[in-house]
């Protein structure tokens, strides 16, 4: 075990490659640079609201002290440090948006633990050169979420950056939250993320719009060496960027497995480690709908909405492939790779969807039945988790309306119309007839569910109804949600596993969201 304080920090993003050192603070155009150095800005009052023994204990960083927790409030940085913001581009909601960066988020260093570096990442500690007209602060509401939800997806066996620590400010930040001329005060906390790399797609994009080639290419070999050291050989960027496309389409289909819309799909977050990052406005399902988007900037196009994520995860690999293009005399190899996007997702979806079911493998005709299945839930949206839940038991018998509704009925939100009720009866049916055939025990075939379908989710109403209590000085729902969140395919935790309530649907912040934070 090490303190954050007296750990030799590794800086080698920054020793690697050029960076404004000039440490100025105020926003601008940083070109030729790929980060530029920020010193968090200190707050008034730091005070320790959580911190991830798991994560902890993984890398063997010690509980943190009076000087650990500064270092945590971005009070305090350490000789060993080179705190930076990087330097990143993207398109937003379809559009170029040019250079954004990190305009809230400094990295303070890199911890090596096996071998592996972990960027230790501040999120709210004050402007950076790409704040931008913005302070480079985060709301605790905000903070609250991105830390539960960090946390929740790791359990949930989804790829994420990490959270190791929340802390309170002190300071109030201004927002305002509806984007209605009401700005209001609200406590201010900073976060403290872990990954191994925060690179997103932004910040290859940045250097082929600047026509910085030679950094464009020194960051791919930098990417490539340090994160996909297993891909060896004299021609490595195709073999790495299909290895991005199939960790981005692997990504996609663990949302699906558990219902996350993540709501802001810009290129610039969208990890070149195919890991979720930069949470939102995200949501996971409560009713199964195709349609949704939690974030009301996303309206009324729903660009962003949960059954558009599988082609806006290519749209997205496209623009990587236009950044890299620049590298290669022609785009051929660089557009073969995009053409294997829709067979590899698909191929996974299938695979995840058939566990979903309990299937031993899927044939042509489970593809069907998957496909008939997602239709009718879509028109009769049911819970999602909920639904899941009930069939790992459908009954060997069902044969009769008044059986389903016996069954399933808990899981929705309005009763079907009759003949929906008989379309999901016989596709039931069927279903029930398939998993006869299963060449796996039936207690193979639930167990194969049970790891597959989350029985716990942190759905937005929790949240919601966690952040007032915090905002009230109460912490009980926030610890029981950050016990529940560990724990999320066992039913200890049934107390939450209920339909959204009524009074959540309509109400801000339980159901959609804006981008405020
Ligand atoms: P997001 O949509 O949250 O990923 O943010 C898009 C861009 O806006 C990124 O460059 C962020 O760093 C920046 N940004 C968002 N909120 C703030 C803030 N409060 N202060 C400074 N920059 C921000
Ligand atoms: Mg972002």
């Amino acid at each position: 075990m090490q303190s954050l304080k007296d750990y030799h920090y590794k800086n080698e993003f920054t020793s690697a490659f050029p960076g404004d050192e000039s440490g100025d603070l105020s926003p601008r155009q940083t070109p030729g640079a790929l980060y530029s150095k920020a010193i968090p800005t200190p707050v008034s009052k730091p005070e320790l609201l959580a911190w991830t023994e798991t994560l902890a204990e993984e890398l063997e960083i010690s509980y943190p002290e009076d000087e650990d927790i500064k270092i945590l409030a971005g009070n305090k940085v350490t000789a060993r440090m080179h705190p930076y913001a990087a330097c990143y581009a993207g398109h937003q909601f379809g559009n170029w948006a040019g250079q954004l960066g990190d305009g809230r988020a400094i990295t303070l260093g890199e911890w090596e633990h096996n071998g592996k570096p972990y960027e230790l990442q501040l999120k709210g500690a004050g402007p950076t050169a790409y704040s931008r007209s913005a302070d480079g602060r985060a709301v605790l509401r905000s903070s609250v979420r991105e830390y539960l939800i960090s946390e929740a997806m790791h359990h949930l066996g989804v790829p994420t950056t990490r959270a190791l620590s929340l802390v309170t400010t002190g300071d109030k930040i201004l927002r305002d939250m509806f984007y209605d001329g009401n700005a209001a005060y609200e406590q201010g906390a900073v976060v403290m993320r872990v990954s191994e790399s925060f690179l997103r797609f932004g910040n290859f994009e940045i250097l082929a719009a600047r026509k910085e080639i030679e950094n464009l290419q020194k960051l791919v070999h930098w990417t490539i060496e340090r994160y996909y050291p297993h891909i060896t050989g004299t021609q490595k960027i195709i073999p790495w960027f299909k290895e991005v496309i199939e960790r981005t389409a692997q990504l996609i289909v663990e949302w699906h497995r558990v219902g996350f819309v993540h709501g802001v799909m810009n290129t610039d977050n969208m990890s070149i480690l195919g890991q979720t990052i930069d949470y939102g406005p995200f949501s996971f399902l409560d009713d199964y709908d195709p349609g949704f988007t939690p974030n009301t900037t996303d309206l009324p196009g729903r660009r962003y909405a949960f059954g558009n994520q599988p082609s806006v995860g290519l749209w997205n690999l496209r623009r990587l492939a236009t950044a890299l293009n620049p590298l290669f005399e022609d785009s051929a190899e660089l557009e073969e790779a995009l053409n294997t996007y829709e067979d590899i997702f698909w191929n996974k979806y299938y695979k995840m969807m058939g566990n979903k079911l309990g299937l031993d493998e899927v044939k042509k005709e489970d593809k069907m039945l998957i496909s008939d299945l997602e239709e009718i839930l879509a028109k009769i949206k049911p819970d999602m988790t909920i639904f899941y839940q009930l069939l790992m038991d459908t009954p060997e018998d069902l044969s009769e309306v008044e059986q389903l509704m016996q069954h399933f009925g808990e899981c929705f939100y309005t009763e079907p119309q009759a003949e929906m009720k008989t379309t999901l009866l016989a596709l039931l049916k069927t279903y029930s007839v398939r998993r006869k055939t299963n060449k796996i025990s039936v207690s193979e075939t639930k167990e194969l569910m049970r790891k597959t379908n989350p029985r716990f989710i942190l759905r937005n109403y929790l949240l919601h109804q966690a952040i007032e209590e915090l905002e009230q000085g109460k912490n009980e729902l926030f610890e029981k949600l950050r016990t529940a969140l560990k724990d999320p395919y066992s039913n200890k935790f049934d107390e939450f596993l209920k339909k959204r309530p009524d009074w959540a649907t309509k109400k801000a912040g339980c159901s959609m969201l804006s981008c405020s934070s």
